[in-house]
């Protein structure tokens, strides 16, 4: 049996615990991301999602409940571990695209292998596959700055893919973009999302947008419903 991609299990997460201003954001939230299966995360603000994302993401801790990658649960596992399976399984979007100034479209894609531990010559051809892929093979040497905001997201979405990762987490990641940028860049998004077949959990409050994915899941009162 396949094992889910990501499994959030009664994730509890509060805020100055035991403080009087302790903001219990997270009161039960269980999920699974099946291989390939792109959900809709729909919140108010300041509901929690990027809370939930952080935590599925592995860059914050939960007070209590289970985070499972693939199958392997993470939640105790020491920090270099989690480390590790963060840089080579989850990719993540912003609403800002992030990206580094000094460096080209290219580079930027390229820097996150390296890291990982790819060969120049590997990560540099990566670096143009997706950037061709997302309609940027012409602009690959071109700085962010030289990048209008939806050429800029597409790049971002290229360098979260980097590793070819699991799990795409993404935050409004068209929600700096004016109405109709947003819809093509989201589309370039979702296409990659499919033919990669990862797993994505995308926050947006966009309706029209949340439909376009596998299903939705609503952040309310600190469970999801
Ligand atoms: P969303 O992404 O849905 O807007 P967040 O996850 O950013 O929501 O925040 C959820 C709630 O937790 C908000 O009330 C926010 O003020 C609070 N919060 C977020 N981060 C912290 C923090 N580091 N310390 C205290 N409160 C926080």
């Amino acid at each position: 049996m396949n094992e889910p991609a990501l499994r959030l299990e009664a994730i509890v997460k509060t805020y100055n615990r035991g403080r009087p201003n302790a903001v219990e954001v997270l009161r039960s939230v269980s999920l699974s991301l099946e291989a390939g299966e792109v959900v809709a995360l729909v919140a108010p603000s300041g509901a929690g999602k990027s809370t939930l994302l952080h935590i599925a993401g592995l860059l914050d801790t939960a007070d209590a409940g289970r985070v499972s990658i693939a199958g392997r649960d993470l939640t105790q596992a020491p920090d270099r571990t989690r480390t590790e399976a963060r840089r080579r399984d989850v990719g993540f979007v912003y609403q800002f695209h992030h990206l580094l100034p000094e460096f080209s479209a290219a580079e930027n894609v390229i820097l996150p292998q390296l890291a990982n531990g790819t060969g120049k010559a590997a990560a540099a051809d990566r670096a143009t596959v997706l950037l061709d892929r997302v309609g940027l093979s012409g602009r690959a040497d071109h700085r962010p700055a030289a990048l209008s905001g939806g050429e800029q997201q597409r790049v971002a979405f290229c360098r979260a893919l980097a590793n070819a990762p699991r799990i795409l987490l993404a935050d409004e990641p068209t929600g700096n973009l004016d109405p109709a940028t947003s819809d093509v860049v989201f589309d370039v998004l979702l296409e990659l999302v499919r033919d990669t077949g990862l797993s994505a959990l995308i926050a947006t409050h966009n309706p029209d947008l949340a439909a376009r994915m596998d299903r939705t899941v609503r952040l309310e009162d600190g469970t999801l419903i």
